[in-house]
């Protein structure tokens, strides 16, 4: 008899499961996305332009308090089928095999950086060196995904100019950065060709894996909460055009994200007590470690405006390149990065200013997640508390006088001048940490929300296969299960996420 499997959000870890799960007849699959499907030759302009990201078309519109002295900020999260993947930057880029290795000591050996690596190759087709002699065993060549990165030719006026400075201050020639190891200024590895996004949908979702008949796709379709016989879960209730309705399931997967998939478990019952009974929600099993630890990159940034004659544009991609090291304070590889950001809109600005970006790889601190009501409308408080940890704040100001540094070399002032914060702000300590504090952000990487661990772990809530400590048939696979957040922006890690996982739970 066929298992009928229901996944909860179709993202880019529910694009890969339903992908790898509906390859076998001996079960079906059902994916439900609250977003609508786009068939791909009438896919918006938005979702086609993988140059800039979508905020606002395909949003879920949630907000987070970066830390406690700060108003509330966005946090974009894509609500499309291709979930977060078709509304992002499409920077691909794996972890350190430290990070990993950092999972497998949490009693998680299955993932290991040997083999978490042959999910990143199985992924992944590198048509810049997934088949070159020598870099080749760290890539794929035929994967879903195909990754490339721009050639030198390719880059825009900022971006070039961003580049030559951190060669001119010694960092080192990185051109790729996915190989284990490496670190200083390069490419980024993208998922974009001919300036097309490539989301997970259009490389997991493809026409002959959506013609099978054991896979159906819901989309506008609303998860409400997962329905439970005593703690056995056995379906979900959705809302579709206004009509709230039930769909049975033997085994139900949450992939609705970082802050959904917390969401949908307290909606059910399943979270920690003291909330469950805050918002009313009748308690099916107590799981304290839901929502409690929010993990994401800080990030702040040095703008720039550019000089007439400059040769930048408003149509130039917003992230090309990348230089990646070790803070002073840190002895972990790549714990900051810069990236230079081209034509990004400022307020009272009418031309787009340039940028460099900084981003904490390894922050110490963390955020939560709060719940005020069950409704399926009401959002949850998302508290990021981003550089509240003393060294978090040294290792950003650190960051920020590097790239205050590359902005002074000659090839960035021929383009542009620093319009904020200011150059004497900047250079001032004290000010620094004021004003660092005010404007830092999310670097939209929120994770860690539902983490898993070996099984007598006390911080996860679930296991190494995302089975829902407390329940049973109840799984999360997506940038919620992520223990201990990577060096690398973590869409790949999801994907990889969603590559294991699909074996673990074939198997
Ligand atoms: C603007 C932006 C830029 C980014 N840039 C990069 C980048 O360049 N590189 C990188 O590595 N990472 C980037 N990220 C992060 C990366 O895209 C995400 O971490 C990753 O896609 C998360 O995957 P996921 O499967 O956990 O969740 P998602 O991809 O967000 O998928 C969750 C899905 O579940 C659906 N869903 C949620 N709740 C429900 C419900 N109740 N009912 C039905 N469906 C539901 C959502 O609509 C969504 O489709 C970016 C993110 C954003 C938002």
């Amino acid at each position: 008899m066929q298992e009928k499997v229901v996944i909860v959000g179709a993202g880019s870890a529910g694009c890969v499961l339903a992908n790898r799960l509906s390859a076998s007849s001996e079960r079906s699959v059902v994916l439900v996305e609250a977003g609508p499907d786009y068939a791909p030759d009438e896919l918006p302009h938005d979702l086609l332009d993988g140059g800039r990201n979508s905020f606002t078309q395909h949003d879920w519109g949630y907000r987070h308090r970066p830390n406690a002295g700060q108003m509330k900020f966005p946090l974009p999260r894509g609500r499309v089928v291709g979930g977060s993947s078709a509304v992002n930057t499409c920077i691909a880029l794996r972890g350190q095999p430290e990070d990993y290795d950092a999972w497998a000591d949490r009693g998680l050996e299955e993932w290991d950086w040997e083999r978490c690596l042959e999910a990143f190759k199985r992924l992944e087709t590198d048509l810049d060196y997934g088949d070159d002699p020598e870099r080749g065993r760290w890539h794929g060549d035929s994967g879903p995904l195909p990754i490339r990165r721009h050639t030198e030719e390719e880059l825009s006026p900022w971006q070039t100019a961003f580049v030559e400075g951190c060669r001119r201050l010694g960092y080192e020639d990185c051109p790729d950065s996915n190989e284990p190891g490496t670190r200083g200024v390069g490419p980024h590895a993208m998922n974009k060709l001919d300036g097309r996004r490539i989301s997970a949908a259009d490389a997991w979702l493809t026409p002959p894996v959506r013609a099978r008949d054991n896979l159906s796709i819901l989309p506008e379709t609303l998860v409400h909460r997962v329905l439970f016989d005593k703690r056995k879960a056995t379906g979900i209730e959705v809302e579709h055009n206004g009509e709230v309705r039930t769909i049975e399931a033997d085994r139900v997967i949450l992939s609705a994200g970082a802050i959904n998939s917390p969401r949908i478990l307290m909606r059910s019952g399943v979270g920690p007590s003291r909330q469950l009974e805050h918002i009313g929600v009748e308690q099916v099993a107590a799981n304290e470690q839901i929502g409690a630890r929010l993990l994401d990159h800080p990030g702040a940034a040095i703008f720039l405006l550019p000089k007439f004659g400059s040769g930048t544009s408003r149509n130039h991609d917003l992230i090309q390149s990348v230089c990646r090291f070790s803070s002073s304070l840190s002895d972990l590889d790549n714990d900051v990065f810069m990236q230079p950001g081209a034509a990004v809109p400022i307020p009272r600005f009418s031309l787009p200013a340039v940028s460099i970006m900084i981003a904490l790889n390894k922050p110490h601190g963390s955020g939560e997640l709060k719940f005020e009501s069950a409704s399926p409308t009401a959002d949850p408080v998302i508290e990021s508390h981003l550089l509240e940890h003393p060294k978090d704040r040294e290792a950003a100001m650190d960051a920020l006088e590097r790239a205050l540094e590359v902005t002074q070399t000659p090839e960035c002032q021929e383009l542009a001048r620093i319009i904020w914060p200011p150059v004497w702000e900047l250079r001032d300590r004290d000010q620094l940490e004021q004003r660092v504090l005010k404007v830092c952000d999310s670097g939209y990487h929120p994770c860690g929300t539902v983490p898993m661990g070996g099984d007598d772990d006390p911080r996860a809530a679930c296991d190494g296969h995302g089975r829902v400590h407390g329940v049973e048939k109840l799984h999360v696979v997506d940038a919620s299960l992520i223990p201990e957040i990577p060096a690398a922006n973590i869409h790949l890690t999801v994907l990889m996420i969603g590559e294991r996982m699909s074996r673990l739970l074939a198997g």
